[in-house]
């Protein structure tokens, strides 16, 4: 399952999404991300599957574009601690 947080806006689209298959919910990237926007919750869309993900903390899901900006700038090829700090690969974002 592929798990989306954000939004889309006449700029852009602004999501951050987990692959519940590759996540082994090891925590990495919560613990690198500097804005302290991530923490880890219960899969709430498949409550039966039992596991614990890393989510966008509800209060950030539609600012990802600003809050983001500081490691990751709208326009700009740079890989994210979030994601240089999954070992499984299971972090994207669309932007
Ligand atoms: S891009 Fe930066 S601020 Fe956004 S979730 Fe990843 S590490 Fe955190
Ligand atoms: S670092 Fe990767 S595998 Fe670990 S919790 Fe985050 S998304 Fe899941």
């Amino acid at each position: 399952m592929i798990v989306n947080y954000g939004y889309k806006d006449g700029s852009g689209e602004y999501f951050i999404s987990i692959d519940t298959e590759k996540c082994d919910g090891c925590g990495l990237c919560v613990e690198a991300c500097p804005q302290q926007i991530l923490e880890m919750t219960p899969n709430m869309y498949d409550p039966l599957a039992d596991e614990i993900i890393p989510s966008v903390k509800e209060e950030f899901r539609k600012k990802l574009r600003f809050v983001c900006a500081p490691c990751k700038p709208v326009g700009k090829k740079v890989t994210p601690p979030c994601i240089s700090a999954c070992p499984n690969n299971a972090i994207t974002h669309s932007w």
